[in-house]
């Protein structure tokens, strides 16, 4: 698995006045405004607390994220309030060696390894029979890798991370949601650091 911050709310030169602003700049002077007070780090954390997420909705994040399951794929889509671009399965030829292996299942595990082989010879032999790879793909497994971009603002990370950091969550996006949390402890720790990590 590999996750990338690929761009997020920043200041630009060409804004004179905000060209060095930082996501919780940018939240903050919303926050302000609805106070017609000065914007500062603090308010922000308060209005998290409070409940006023809105104002943190005007930063956004934008990942590149390699090698996740199409099984976490699906989970990870349920967050309705994300954008999705991901690899087509109607367009892209699947390859094999593209796989999540549960670490749960041994890696030379006869019964996992003979049912993968079977899925992927099917898959080959349908698209050289000329069936078309959109419908191929139905015999694929969920252990079929995926790529996406995907981007969201800040009050739809945290519920993310909320939801997914947490020890129901299943191992391969709660490790997505262990890697993003750090990357955007990073970029923007005001709009995360109350999110504890387990
Ligand atoms: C541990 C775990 C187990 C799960 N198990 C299952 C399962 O067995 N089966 C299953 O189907 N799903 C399951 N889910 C998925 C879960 O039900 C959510 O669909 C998913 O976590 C996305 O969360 P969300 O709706 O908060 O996110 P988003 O879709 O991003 O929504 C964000 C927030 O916006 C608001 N919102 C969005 N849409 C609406 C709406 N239509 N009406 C009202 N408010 C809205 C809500 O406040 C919501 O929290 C599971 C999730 C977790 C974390």
């Amino acid at each position: 698995m590999n996750i990338e911050l690929i761009a997020y709310t920043q200041g630009n030169p060409l804004l004179k006045k905000y060209k060095d602003i930082a996501p919780a700049e940018l939240c903050a002077i919303a926050a302000a405004q609805c106070y017609q007070s000065t914007p500062k780090a603090a308010t922000i954390s308060g209005c998290i607390r409070r409940g006023h997420e809105s104002v943190i909705e005007h930063a956004n994040f934008t990942f590149l994220v390699e090698g996740i399951s199409r099984a976490c794929l699906a989970q990870w889509t349920r967050h309705r309030l994300m954008s999705y671009s991901v690899k087509s399965q109607r367009y892209c030829r699947e390859n094999e060696i593209d796989m999540v292996q549960p670490d749960t299942v041994d890696k030379d595990d006869p019964v996992w390894k003979e049912a993968i082989e079977k899925a992927w010879n099917a898959y080959n032999k349908l698209i050289e029979q000329g069936v078309p790879k959109q419908d191929a793909r139905y015999l694929l497994p969920n252990a079929c890798c995926t790529t996406m971009v995907v981007t969201m603002n800040a009050r739809s990370l945290r519920n993310f991370l909320k939801l997914r950091m947490d020890s129901h969550a299943q191992w391969e996006i709660r490790k997505a949601a262990g890697i993003i949390y750090g990357i955007v402890m990073e970029a923007a720790p005001t709009l995360f650091e109350d999110l504890k990590t387990s």
